[in-house]
């Protein structure tokens, strides 16, 4: 363990699937074996877009909480917190907008990306243009040095990385420049072969029965072309291939790729074959979040705990940043 302090969040804006586990969760139960981990339920990035309707906010963090403890983040390893909990983030905020350039926000790719997704909801808000700034705060305010991310979150941690050169420059040096942890996320698709996402209902939820996870297996899109089980398939464009790749041993995986392409294997055995691999590694971790869904105070315990540990180092830097602004 070294003193390299990692930090990443998950925005509390649905029930936890395996596209978050595998694209995420997963990397920070390594990560938190390596380095001085710090994991938070990010509720007040899920209000800058869904502002208008907060009544699943409290049930959706309270699944992620138990969510993170069931992929195995252990409070004695991690700092593991509720971003709401610390008022010293808002604080920060608020400073870091200050010296926030617009342009650098606007320039984001998401700003404009998601504005064009999500035509359902107003995303003209000042919260929404600011997320990469509270972001910004939730990153420096541990002095991070690593963010665990993906490609595309990459321009994220840059802008943080120029905001917090911004204040070093203006003021005195306080925070480290966080750094992007590239992760290899393997492709996820959901059920019906797009990216896995609660809102296309083609997820496979870490609340799902083992039973439910193989029944929505039994019925998952495979190769549209392959139609009678004796026209040969193409794995590369199978969704249940990708599955394979993630759960399947390398045998399992070469006999698959040969044997569908010849009309050798069927989809039903296919199917049953990956079922079976990823329940293999995936069993126990649903097994712990059903039992957790009996335990919800034990959860927000351990997560009050953690913020209150969090506070410390949270209010040791907001001393150094009042100081180096002569703040009052
Ligand atoms: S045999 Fe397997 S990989 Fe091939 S199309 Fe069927 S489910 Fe997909």
């Amino acid at each position: 363990m070294t003193n390299t302090r990692v930090l990443s969040g998950i925005r509390s804006s649905g029930t936890l699937h395996l596209g978050n586990y595998l694209g995420a969760l997963k990397k920070w139960q390594e990560l938190q074996h390596q380095y001085e981990c710090y994991y938070f339920i990010a509720d007040w990035h899920a209000l800058t877009t869904d502002y208008a309707d907060t009544d699943a906010l409290k049930t959706n963090m309270l699944d992620n909480m138990a969510g993170f403890l069931a992929v195995g983040l252990d409070p004695e390893k991690c700092t593991l917190f509720i971003q709401s909990r610390m008022r010293e983030h808002a604080e920060l905020h608020l400073l870091l907008s200050m010296i926030t350039p617009v342009p650098w926000l606007e320039r984001v790719p998401s700003y404009k990306e998601q504005q064009q997704q999500i035509k359902e909801r107003d995303l003209t808000t000042y919260g929404f243009l600011g997320y990469p700034v509270l972001q910004t705060a939730d990153i420096i305010m541990y002095k991070g040095n690593y963010v665990p991310v993906g490609i595309d979150q990459v321009p994220h941690i840059e802008l943080a990385r120029d905001i917090a050169r911004r204040f070093n420059h203006l003021y005195r040096p306080v925070f480290p420049e966080p750094q992007p942890l590239l992760t290899e996320t393997p492709r996820v698709p959901g059920l019906d072969g797009r990216k896995m996402s609660k809102s296309y209902n083609n997820a496979l939820f870490l609340t799902d029965a083992p039973e439910e996870i193989d029944g929505k297996i039994r019925v998952m899109m495979t190769d549209p072309a392959r139609k009678r089980r004796n026209d040969p398939g193409n794995p590369d464009v199978c969704p249940v291939f990708d599955f394979h790749k993630i759960y399947s041993p390398q045998e399992t995986i070469a006999l698959v790729d040969r044997e569908c392409r010849t009309a050798g294997i069927g989809c039903i055995d296919c199917k049953k074959m990956m079922s079976t691999n990823l329940l293999q590694e995936m069993r126990p971790i649903l097994d712990k979040r059903r039992a957790l869904e009996e335990r919800p105070r034990e959860v927000l315990a351990v997560f009050e705990e953690g913020s209150k540990k969090a506070q410390h180092t949270a209010q040791a830097t907001m001393g150094e940043v009042r100081a180096a602004m002569k703040l009052l």
